[in-house]
This record gives structure tokens, sequence and C-alpha cells, in this order.
């Protein structure tokens, strides 16, 4: 802990306490002695509401906070530095971080239309088998969910990046390592061609087992952002090895596109490790790795779509085949 942290950990527990940072005061932090808002109608004395104002004073007074000290080590000629595991953005209305916010919320768009029209690809347009109605595809339900953890996941990164308070910040890094967790199953599964329904229980079993853990353990013993920081890039690292593998020896039609997104991927991870300060107070490395995963989410569901089409084609050969030699 350096003397600046000391520094801007005093300053908000003093501005928490009286409201105010020197002339500037705000309307979340007005509390009476007894920690009823003062001078507000009883509707506004109920203890949910009140227990949100005082997370919006936390929140303001850590801004404000940080700004002054950003000024101070502005005058002394310093550079930016983190404050809560986050660089000092400005503020666009009540969006802590705009940029990121936005691209979150394009990331949401993008899934969406992936896992749109994957389900209208495998349930309309390609034939289902006649026996069951079921599709020829066997890993529709594991892109199915993926879309789902996906989406869930962009969600909670816009509202985590809208407005960081302890909730919101549990729900984004659960969401988050649910989805890598997911992804690597969806990898090990994909990648082996686990055709097998048990075969593919037998798989995700442990790693749920492990991923579900894990989000317990942060969420109610201890959230521990270097643990949680190892078992994210230990399961990011383990899947996009698989699929690079994987790219090397299949002869999968559509594998250029399965190249171009581990390739891309793996370099917008450099984004993640070389964190730079956000420019004009806007747009950071973790913003602008969030802008690149837009074009990679088109490319990743157009991979997916392709995969359906012609694992469809194929086992539909192979169901005409067999009705051949019997
Ligand atoms: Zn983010």
């Amino acid at each position: 802990m350096s003397i600046g942290s000391q520094q801007t950990r005093t300053c908000v527990k003093q501005c928490e306490k009286s409201g105010c940072i020197g002339e500037s005061c705000f309307k979340q932090c007005s509390f009476s002695s007894d920690g009823t808002s003062a001078g507000s109608p009883w509707y506004m004395q109920e203890p949910l509401y009140l227990r949100w104002k005082q997370l919006n004073c936390r929140s303001d007074c850590r801004y404000h906070c940080m700004l002054e000290r950003e000024k101070e080590r502005e005058k002394l000629g310093h550079g930016p530095v983190k404050y809560h595991g986050k660089w000092p953005f400005k503020r666009v209305f009540i969006f802590q971080e705009p940029v990121s916010v936005v691209f979150s919320a394009f990331n949401l768009a993008m899934q969406f239309y992936g896992w749109l029209s994957f389900m209208i690809l495998v349930y309309y347009k390609l034939p289902l088998r006649p026996q069951n109605r079921k599709t020829y595809y066997e890993f529709t339900v594991l892109w199915t969910m993926y879309g789902v953890f996906s989406m869930n996941s962009w969600f909670w990164s816009a509202v985590f990046h809208s407005r960081d308070v302890d909730l919101t910040e549990k729900l984004d890094y659960s969401s988050a390592v649910a989805l890598v967790g997911y992804a690597l199953i969806v990898a090990i599964i994909r990648t082996f061609n686990v055709r097998d329904e048990a075969v593919k229980v037998i798989i995700a079993a442990p790693l749920a087992a492990f991923v579900t853990t894990h989000i317990l353990y942060l969420n109610l013993y201890q959230f521990d952002y270097g643990l949680n920081m190892k078992v994210c890039v230990t399961m990011g690292v383990a899947q996009l090895l698989l699929w690079a593998v994987w790219a090397g020896v299949t002869k999968h039609p559509s594998r250029f596109k399965l190249w171009a997104v581990v390739l891309f991927g793996g370099l917008a991870m450099l984004l993640e490790i070389y964190d730079f300060p956000p420019f004009w107070g806007y747009v950071d490395a973790h913003a602008l790795w969030h802008a690149t995963t837009i074009p990679l989410t088109y490319l990743w569901w157009s991979f997916i779509k392709d995969d359906a089409k012609f694992s469809t084609f194929s086992r539909q050969g192979e169901a005409n085949d067999g009705m051949k030699v019997d």
C-alpha cells in the first residue's frame, strides 16, 4: 500500500462521514447522525433505499477523492494510477466507464444476433431428424447454452462498468467466470468431437463443480482478485490451445474462421495484460479489449453456424447410407 492510497482512503472515509470534500458536498451523502436520510419523507427512510443511497454516497466519494488525488499527482508531474483496480475515468451522467458500457452493450447485441441466427438456422432452415424432430447437429444444446452464458456475462459487464459497487462487481466477475468455465467445457467437447451424451456429462460435471465452487468461494468467503485471475487465465489459455491445436489438424471447411478468431482473440488478450491508462480519460486497454470482441463474436458465431451446416449434411449422408444398407 502506498502513501497515496492511504491518503485516498482517508479522504473517502471523511467524505462518507461529512458528505463533503472541501467545498463540494454530495446529496447522496446527506444522512443524519442515526443513519437515516436527513429531512426526507417516510418512504425515503426505507432500509433498502437508505442502503442504496449509502452505496451511491461511497461511489461518489471514491470518485471525487480520486479526482482530487489525480489533480495533485498531475501538479507533481506524475502519471495516473489505479483506484480499486481501475483507472481514473471521466464520468458521463451516471456512467462511470461510458466507453466500456457502450462496447459491452454492442457485444451483448452481437451475441444475441449470433445466438438467434444460430437457433433459426438449426431449427428452421436445416433438416431435423424425422424420428424425433431433433437436430442432426450434436452440439445444438451446447452452443445454445453458450449463447445464454455469453449474453448474461455481457449484460452484467455493462451494468458493472456503469456503476461499480460490491454487488455489481460480484455479478460481473461471477458471470465472467461462469462463461470462461462453460466455454472450456464446450471447447473440450467440440474439439474431441464427443457425440455421446453420457460422455459429455462425464466431462462437464467435474469442471462445472470446480467453477461453481470457485464462484461460491469468491462470493461467500473471499473475493480474491489474484486467485480469480489465475483461474480465469488458466481456463482461458487451455481453451485457446485446444482450439488452436484442433484448427491446425482439422480439415474443417471453415477452419480459416477458427484461425482468425484464435489468432486475433489471443492478440486481443495482450490488451488485458499490457494495461494502459485511459486516453482523454475515456478509452483504456480494457475498453479496447471489449471493442475487439465485437467483430470476433460475429466471426465466431459464423464459424459455429458453418459447423452446424457441415455436420448436418454429413450426418444426413450417414443416415441415408445406413438406410440403403438396411
Ligand atoms: Zn469489462
